[in-house]
């Protein structure tokens, strides 16, 4: 559990200054400006973070679990091979309470079995400060339990009027806080600034789940031959859009590629989505999940039924960023919602 601590305040010329030492100790990313989207991006200077109340259009997950690494490094010839695992001392400045969710869904996921040593070592070297947000058209962070967050980030800013209150959750951010920045004891007129902006982010969900998410397993469970996936299956361009942008995604493919002197080579990852169609080929040219609508129910299913049943936790965090992405703008919350409508008139 983190370590209760009062609530700080932490003017914004603080905050500033906290930002410019981290910039000078550590490889910083953050949320920045990209193409006039919220995006992250490195930040070499304190004016390059834009701290966004909207979700940026990918999540952090790369920063933990980049899009390609290399595993290791072998030599054929000798048979020689080394690990590989590049995990610099790093910062993500401004996640959003539910990416913080999807990090720890992360990093159940990378430690169950064989652990996985490279996210591991990756994310033990990074410092997250997180962000409170406000929800655009596509959020739905409170119908899955994500819109508070109290573990997985090293401090979490509330910005208010005159600066931020800082929550600390862990040791490493408390010291952090005291090395770069002077904060104070929050105030109670800063704490009911801050419950008052609550209660407005409280009322503006636009998307919401029609059920608890504890029922959406069953829920699940009851809608393989739902009329819903042949809707969205035929319009589905099977692009993999969705599964690149989504916090929780982390299927990946493991590729030998080999040097052009043909006796060196790397051994590396890169993403790999359900809703693309080699995904499910296997060798002999079948594919077990040929149709688009399998695709779709499969990969609407580990959010919600399969992977909750292992882990205990719904694998959407709600950020809405495959609704945002899709072009066709299939969107998870309603298909939930009709499978929903469905379980319940029967
Ligand atoms: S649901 Fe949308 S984003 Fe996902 S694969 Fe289909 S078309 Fe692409
Ligand atoms: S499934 Fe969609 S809404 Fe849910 S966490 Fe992934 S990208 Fe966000």
């Amino acid at each position: 559990m983190p370590p209760v601590t009062p609530m700080r305040f932490l003017a914004k010329a603080g905050w500033s200054r906290l930002v410019s030492g981290l910039v000078e100790d550590y490889l910083v990313y953050g949320t920045v400006k990209k193409d006039g989207f919220p995006a992250y991006g490195r930040i070499t200077n304190v004016r390059d973070l834009i701290l966004f109340q909207t979700p940026t259009h990918l999540s952090a997950k790369e920063f933990l679990f980049p899009q390609r690494e290399t595993l290791l490094k072998f030599n054929m010839e000798d048979g020689g091979h080394e690990p590989v695992v590049d995990a610099p001392a790093q910062v993500i400045i401004g996640m959003h309470s539910c990416d913080i969710h999807a990090m720890n869904l992360m990093d159940v996921v990378f430690a169950y079995g064989t652990p996985d040593a490279n996210y591991l070592a990756r994310r033990a070297n990074t410092i997250v400060i997180g962000t409170d947000c406000f929800p655009d058209q596509y959020c739905f962070c409170p119908s899955v339990g994500t819109d508070k967050v109290n573990e997985g980030f090293d401090l979490y800013l509330h910005p208010i009027k005159k600066g931020f209150l800082v929550r600390t959750g862990t040791e490493r951010g408390g010291a952090i806080l005291k090395k770069y920045a002077s904060s104070r004891q929050a105030t109670a007129s800063e704490e009911r600034e801050l419950k008052a902006l609550d209660k407005r982010k409280e009322g503006s969900f636009v998307t919401k789940l029609d059920a608890p998410h504890t029922e959406l397993p069953a829920i699940y469970a009851q809608s393989d031959n739902s009329p819903v996936w042949d809707k969205i299956g035929a319009i589905c361009y099977g692009c993999g859009s969705c599964n690149n942008v989504c916090p929780t995604c982390y299927c990946f493919d493991v590729k030998d590629e080999v040097k052009p002197d043909l006796r060196t080579g790397e051994r590396v990852r890169v993403w790999d989505g359900c809703t693309l169609e080699e995904f499910s080929l296997v060798a002999g040219g079948h594919n077990f999940r040929r149709p688009r609508s399998a695709r779709l129910r499969h990969r609407m299913n580990r959010k919600f039924r399969y992977l909750a049943g292992v882990f205990n936790a719904p694998f959407c965090v709600g950020c809405g960023r495959c609704i945002r992405t899709c072009l066709v703008r299939i969107n998870i919350a309603e298909v939930t919602n009709e499978l929903i409508r469905e379980y319940r008139s029967r």
